[in-house]
């Protein structure tokens, strides 16, 4: 039963394992699910985890809660137009709406620590998983928004 997949490091298996993790909450508690995801059953469509150095954070995609993030996120993010909307850019135009990605997402809370430990931090310090989609764990290239937020995505 059990499937064999090719990590390429260990962030890698760490957002399969985050994905697993969000699957068996899912279907443990039906509850737990409609109050994080919205609606029932319903998994998030993708996963990632960030680190920077000792800092390791998982997220899933969803929207920006309150249109806000870290300032250094946000101050990348505002190149290409305003959080939750989709970006400006015409090559981006059929993109996801701004600050919406796992990838995103698990940037925000490696700079919310690293910021509140004192860290000097720029988004180029960060480092990524692959992006995750929980329900079949396939493995996604980061999309055109994330590339052009957030440098070291991976795209394989
Ligand atoms: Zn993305």
């Amino acid at each position: 039963m059990k499937k064999v997949f090719c990590m390429e490091n260990e962030l890698d298996s760490r957002v399969y394992d985050y994905c697993c993790e969000l699957v068996r909450k899912c279907l443990e508690h039906r509850f737990w699910a409609k109050r994080m995801f919205g609606k029932k059953y319903e998994l998030p469509a993708m996963a990632a985890v960030c680190r920077f150095y000792g800092i390791v954070k998982e997220a899933y995609s969803y929207p920006m809660f309150g249109n806000k993030c870290n300032p250094i996120l946000e101050q990348a993010i505002h190149q290409f137009g305003n959080i939750n909307q989709k970006p400006t850019l015409p090559n981006l135009e059929r993109a996801y709406p701004l600050g919406n990605c796992a990838e995103q997402h698990a940037a925000d809370k490696v700079l919310n620590q690293a910021c509140s430990e004192g860290c000097k931090i720029y988004l180029r310090n960060l480092r990524y998983s692959i992006a995750m989609r929980p329900r079949t764990k396939q493995r996604f290239a980061a999309c055109r928004n994330c590339q052009a937020i957030l440098p070291n995505v991976r795209l394989k």
